[in-house]
C-alpha cells in the first residue's frame, strides 16, 4: 500500500456527563475491541478508590500540569470542577500514525478543541436515560460526596446543552446495548467512502490495456 493510502488510525471522542457510564461502557467496548488504544489522560484530581496511576489516569500535581501546558505537550486540556484534565499530544500522534484507533474520554470543552484541531475525529455524546438515573448512578458509585455530586449534576445540565455539536448521541440504558451502538458507529465510520477509496483503485485501471 502506498504512503498516501496507508490507513491512519481513527480518533474517537466520547463525552457525556460524569456518572453517565462512560468508563463502564468503554471497558465493555474494549473487551471486544482490544485493538483500540484508550488514551490515559493527565489530571490533577485525587485518585478514587480502585483507580490506578497510569491505567485510569496519570495523576500529576498542578505544577507538573502547568509545566505541560507551557511546554505545549497537550492536544487539549480543560478545567473541570476545580481540577485540570488533559490529553498527551505525543501518545495520540504516535498511535494514529501507526494506524491504531484512539479513544478519548473527555469533557465538552476539550472535545470542541479536538474537533477544531482534528475535524475528522468521530465525536460521540453518551447520556443516561434520565436525570434521576444520573443522580442514582452518581450516588451508587460511592466516589463523591453530596457537594461534588451536586456540582457534577449542575455541570451535566451545562454539558448536555452542547450535545448538538457531536456526530452521534448514544443513550446508556444498558451497558451492553450502549457498547454495541458504539461498535456500530465505529464500523459505519470505517466504511465511509473517502476512507475506502483504495479498495476501488484496481477497478479504475483498464486491465486489458
Ligand atoms: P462516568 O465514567 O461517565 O463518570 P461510570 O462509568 O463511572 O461513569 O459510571 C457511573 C456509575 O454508574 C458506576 O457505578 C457504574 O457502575 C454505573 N453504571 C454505568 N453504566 C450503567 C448502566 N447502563 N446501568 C446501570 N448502572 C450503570
Ligand atoms: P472524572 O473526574 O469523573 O474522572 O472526569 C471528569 C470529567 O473529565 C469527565 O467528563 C471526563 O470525560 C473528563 N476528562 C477526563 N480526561 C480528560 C481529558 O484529558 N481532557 C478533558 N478535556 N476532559 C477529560
Amino acid at each position: 500500500m502506498s504512503e498516501a493510502t496507508k490507513k491512519r488510525g481513527e480518533l474517537i471522542v466520547l463525552s457525556g456527563p460524569s456518572g453517565a457510564g462512560k468508563s463502564t461502557v468503554i471497558a465493555e467496548l474494549l473487551s471486544s475491541r482490544p485493538d483500540i488504544h484508550f488514551s490515559v489522560s493527565f489530571t490533577t484530581r485525587q485518585p478514587r478508590v480502585g483507580e490506578e496511576n497510569g491505567v485510569n489516569y496519570n495523576f500529576v500535581s498542578r505544577e507538573e500540569f502547568e509545566r505541560m501546558i507551557a511546554a505545549d505537550e497537550l492536544l487539549e486540556y480543560a478545567e473541570y470542577v476545580g481540577n485540570y484534565y488533559g490529553t498527551s499530544l505525543k501518545v495520540i500522534r504516535e498511535q494514529l500514525d501507526r494506524g491504531v484507533d484512539v479513544l478519548l474520554d473527555i469533557e465538552v470543552q476539550g472535545a470542541a478543541k479536538v474537533k477544531e484541531k482534528c475535524p475528522e475525529a468521530v465525536t460521540i455524546f453518551l447520556i443516561p436515560p434520565s436525570v434521576e438515573e444520573l443522580s442514582r448512578r452518581l450516588h451508587g458509585r460511592h466516589t463523591d460526596g453530596e457537594d461534588a455530586i451536586a456540582q457534577r449534576l449542575a455541570q451535566a445540565r451545562e454539558e448536555c446543552r452542547e450535545c448538538h455539536r457531536y456526530d452521534y448521541l448514544v443513550v446508556n440504558d444498558t451497558v451492553v446495548s450502549a457498547a454495541h451502538q458504539l461498535q456500530s458507529i465505529l464500523e459505519a465510520e470505517r466504511c465511509r467512502t473517502p476512507k475506502q477509496l483504495h479498495l476501488v483503485e484496481s477497478f479504475l485501471h483498464d486491465q486489458n490495456g
